[in-house]
C-alpha cells in the first residue's frame, strides 16, 4: 500500500515501520474483510495525492498513449512492446509498420485496420487472421496468402470469398471488387457493426471506450439486453459472510451469495476457497465482474489529453531557478487529483 518509493522496505501507506510491527499490520490489514476495505479507501486517498508520471513508458522514444515498453515512433499506443513506427495500436508486441490494429502480436509488419493477428504482413481489414500475407477482408483464416472477403481457411492462396483462382484471375477479380466498394464507400472502412454477433455491452470494447446503450445503438453496434447470471436467489445475506478466512466453513461453497454493488448471485468454488485460505484473503463480496471492474477502474482510460508537467521545484537540472514547462500527451484527465510530472522531472523527485 505504498506509493512513490524506491529502495523502501517495511512499510505501510508510506509510513516505515520495523520488521516486526509491520507483519502485524500487514497481518491485521489482511484480517478480515472490513480491515481491508478500509486499507483498500487510505490507499486511494495516498494515491490521489502522489505524484504520477505522464505515462506509464520505459525505453520508447518519440510516442504518445500508455503502458508502453521499447516503442519507437508512434502515436496513441496503449499496452505495447516493441513496437516501431506504429500508430493507433493496442494490446501489440514485436511490431512494426502498421497502423489501426488491436491484439497484435510477434513479427507483424505493414499491417492495417486489422483485429486479432499473429506474425504476416500486408494484412487489411480483418479478424484473427495469423501467419498470412495479403489477406484482406477475411476472417480467422491462418498460414495462407492473397485472400480476399475469406474466412476459416487455412493453407491456401489466391482465394475470393473461399473460392480459389490462378493468380491473374484472382488479381483481376479482387481490383474490380475493390473499385466496386470504393464506389459505395464501404472500401477502407472495417467490417461493419452489425455483424459482429455480439452486443458491444459484452465485448472488451465497452471496457476500454465505454458507451451507453443509447449512443452504441445510435452508431449501429448491438446491444445485449439480457441479463446473464440470476438475481434474488441467495441463500445466505452479505452481513452473514465471515469477515475472517480462518472461520469460514468449508459449505460456503454450497451457498449462493449476492453482490453488494450490482445483486447478481455468485458461488465460491472450492479452488477459490482453497486459494483465498492459502493467502489469507477473505471472501469477497462482490461477484467476479465487478471484481474485474473494481480491477480495470486502477487503470487509465484509453484517452490522451493534452497536459504541462506540475513540478514547482526549483532545483530540477531540466528547469533550474523556474517551474518545469514540460508539455506532453498524458491519460490523466485535467480534473484528477495526481500532481502528473514530465520524465525528468519524475526521475529526480522520486527516483
Ligand atoms: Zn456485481
Ligand atoms: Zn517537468
Ligand atoms: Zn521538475
Amino acid at each position: 500500500l505504498c506509493t512513490n518509493g524506491r529502495h523502501m522496505s517495511y512499510s505501510i501507506l508510506n509510513i516505515k515501520y520495523d520488521k516486526e510491527t509491520f507483519e502485524q499490520k500487514k497481518r491485521e490489514i489482511l484480517a478480515s474483510h472490513e480491515s481491508i476495505e478500509q486499507a483498500k479507501k487510505q490507499f486511494e486517498e495516498l494515491k490521489s495525492q502522489s505524484i504520477v508520471k505522464y505515462a506509464r513508458q520505459t525505453k520508447c522514444h518519440n510516442v504518445t498513449g500508455d503502458y508502453m515498453f521499447n516503442c519507437y515512433d508512434g502515436i496513441r499506443l496503449f499496452d505495447t512492446s516493441d513496437s516501431k513506427n506504429c500508430s493507433y495500436m493496442a494490446d501489440a508486441m514485436d511490431v512494426k509498420d502498421s497502423m489501426d490494429c488491436n491484439n497484435f502480436y510477434i513479427k507483424c509488419e505493414f499491417e492495417y485496420d486489422m483485429m486479432g493477428v499473429l506474425g504476416g504482413s500486408k494484412n487489411k481489414h480483418g479478424v484473427y487472421v495469423m501467419w498470412c500475407n495479403n489477406a484482406e477482408y477475411c476472417d480467422s483464416c491462418y498460414n495462407s496468402n492473397d485472400l480476399f472477403g475469406c474466412i476459416r481457411l487455412n493453407k491456401e492462396s489466391y482465394s475470393i470469398l473461399n473460392k480459389k483462382y490462378e493468380k491473374e484471375e484472382y488479381l483481376k477479380l479482387k481490383e474490380q471488387i475493390i473499385e466496386s466498394m470504393k464506389s459505395d464507400g464501404t472500401y477502407g472502412q472495417f467490417f461493419p457493426p452489425e455483424l459482429s454477433p455480439f452486443g458491444y455491452n459484452e465485448t472488451l470494447a465497452k471496457e476500454y471506450t465505454p458507451m451507453n446503450r443509447e449512443e452504441a445503438l445510435a452508431r449501429g453496434y448491438h446491444w445485449q439486453e439480457k441479463n446473464t447470471g440470476t438475481f434474488g436467489k441467495e441463500t445466505m445475506s452479505e452481513e452473514n459472510i465471515p469477515s475472517f478466512i480462518e472461520k469460514t466453513p468449508d459449505t460456503i461453497t454450497s451457498e449462493i451469495l449476492a453482490c453488494n454493488e450490482c445483486g447478481k448471485n455468485y458461488k465460491i468454488t472450492q479452488a477459490e476457497l482453497d486459494f483465498y485460505k492459502r493467502l489469507n484473503i477473505p471472501i469477497p463480496h462482490k461477484d467476479f465482474e465487478c471484481r474485474h471492474q473494481d480491477r480495470m477502474g486502477k487503470r487509465n482510460p484509453r484517452k490522451l489529453y493534452d497536459g504541462q508537467c506540475m513540478c514547482q521545484t526549483e532545483n530540477h537540472i531540466n528547469h533550474e531557478g523556474s517551474k518545469c514547462s514540460e508539455i506532453f500527451k498524458t491519460t490523466y484527465s485535467p480534473d484528477r487529483g495526481e500532481t502528473v510530472y514530465c520524465e525528468s522531472c519524475y526521475q529526480q523527485e522520486v527516483a
